[in-house]
């Protein structure tokens, strides 16, 4: 007999744990705080245009996806292409991505260059991580590549995403990054985005009896005598014997307050980084690559991403350029205008050749759990997914560490969770 299950959070893992759970006859109810489903892979109307708020790519290592894109029947809307890569250093847009643009870039001397080099080959090659989980990224990195590579091309990368918190770092997290770029020789993108891949699996959910809840924020997930006995929103308590939790592990103290104190520590431990991603839409290319990384002292971003260079968008030009601030830093409180003015700015300083006539529309969003800072030992530091409270399953992106957050990774997990974790 299938039973009703509430899933918390219609991201992809949630949409992927209630997909598994209506194709295995069950009743999924998912619970979303937002107007819409997709988490960080939600779309939103950009003037006519729908579009992620924040880039989304995909590699051909990215399994879990590309399994559910077959079930969908929308294997035919993935495409692979081969994309550039830049890197904005000493005011001048260098080629990046291959041996031969290493071996051209003039900012470090041969040596630098080998190492760096090295590097990057031997981390792509490398398959085993466990000798990595408990080492700091920061000097596993400057151990290999030396002062000058560090300091040129990783140094402002690390500050810029992470901050304070770069220092904590997990080598075996920065290791999976590397590898699953470095493996896949062409990028992919879905026709059409991820709006595509999210309505169809909010269609098979429904069409399986699942329900799909949204703007209902669940406020507690109300537990006793060592079970889960349903859960609340808008004052409303609804009961169910299970619950899979997909939202932010930071968030659970809060919606779970009758947890055993040592898990409830463990979530208060967890560190994450907000995102304020601003999306820019032009009259014309800023360049002709997918991703430049920035070393700039004037510019605070890591990246800028001209995703129309990944995905054709019939001549618009869409490029992405985020703010990764921890959620309490004072420049999180500026408003969108301050962060919009920037990249404007920053536009037409790389391309002097842009005009304000050239903005044809711009918008900031902001997701404030957008990248789990993975410590080493990570999985040690987190609580297990399936709680010692009969029913509970709890899991957000950093449970698939040494894995970076990624749709396919969350896909994985999610139905995992709806298959084997005892539902
Ligand atoms: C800037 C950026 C770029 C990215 N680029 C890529 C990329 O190129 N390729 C790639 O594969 N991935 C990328 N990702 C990551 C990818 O989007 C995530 O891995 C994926 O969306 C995570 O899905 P999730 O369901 O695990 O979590 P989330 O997407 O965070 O979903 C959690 C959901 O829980 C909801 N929620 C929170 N609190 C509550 C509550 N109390 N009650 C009910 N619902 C609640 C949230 O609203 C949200 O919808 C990117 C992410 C960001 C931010």
């Amino acid at each position: 007999m299938g039973e009703r299950i509430a899933v918390l959070g219609a991201g992809p893992m949630g949409l992927a744990a209630a997909y598994q759970l209506a194709k295995d006859g069950h009743t999924p109810v998912l619970f979303e705080a937002d107007s819409r489903v997709g988490g960080m892979a939600a779309t939103f109307d950009f003037s006519g245009l729908t579009i992620e708020r924040y880039y989304h790519f995909h590699c051909t290592s990215d399994l879990a996806l590309l399994q559910m894109l077959d079930e969908l029947g929308l294997t035919r809307k993935m495409h692979w292409t081969p994309t550039k890569m830049g890197y904005w250093y000493q005011n001048r847009l260098h080629p990046w991505g291959t041996p031969l643009a290493l071996f051209k870039f003039d900012g470090l001397d041969l040596i630098a260059k080998i190492r760096y080099g090295l590097h990057v080959l031997l981390a792509v090659q490398r398959t085993d991580w466990k000798a990595l989980d408990h080492l700091h990224a920061l000097p596993w990195v400057k151990r290999w590549v030396g002062k000058s590579a560090y300091q040129v091309l990783w140094k402002r990368l690390f500050e810029h995403k992470f901050h304070e918190q770069a220092k904590h770092l997990s080598a075996a997290w920065l290791w999976s990054r590397i590898h699953r770029l470095g493996r896949s020789q062409m990028l992919g993108y879905l026709d059409g985005g991820s709006d595509v891949l999210l309505r169809a699996m909010t269609a098979r959910i429904t069409a399986g009896g699942g329900i799909i809840s949204l703007k209902t924020p669940i406020s507690k997930v109300v537990i006793a005598d060592g079970a889960v006995k349903g859960v609340e929103s808008h004052g409303i308590f609804e009961p169910f014997d299970k619950v899979i939790s997909t939202i932010p592990l930071p968030f659970v103290p809060q919606i779970m307050p009758d947890l055993p104190e040592p898990i409830l520590n463990a979530y208060k431990g967890l560190k994450n980084i907000a995102v304020v991603c601003v999306i820019v839409k032009l009259k014309r290319a800023l360049t002709d690559k997918f991703w430049v990384n920035i070393n700039d002292p004037d510019i605070d971003i890591p990246a800028l991403i001209e995703y129309s260079n990944l995905r054709p968008l019939d001549d618009q030009h869409v490029v992405y350029a985020p703010f990764y601030l921890p959620s309490d830093h004072p420049q999180y409180q500026d408003s969108d205008a301050v962060f919009v003015d920037k990249v404007r700015r920053y536009l037409k300083r790389i391309c002097p050749g842009l005009h304000d006539s050239d903005f044809l529309d711009i918008r900031a969003s902001r997701y404030s759990h957008a990248q789990p800072v993975c410590t080493p030992d990570y999985l040690s530091t987190l609580p297990p997914v399936a709680l010692p409270i009969k029913g509970l399953w709890v899991a957000d992106t950093s449970c698939y560490y040494p894995a970076d957050r990624g749709m396919s990774e969350s896909i994985d997990f999610g139905r995992e969770m709806a298959r084997g974790g005892g539902v």
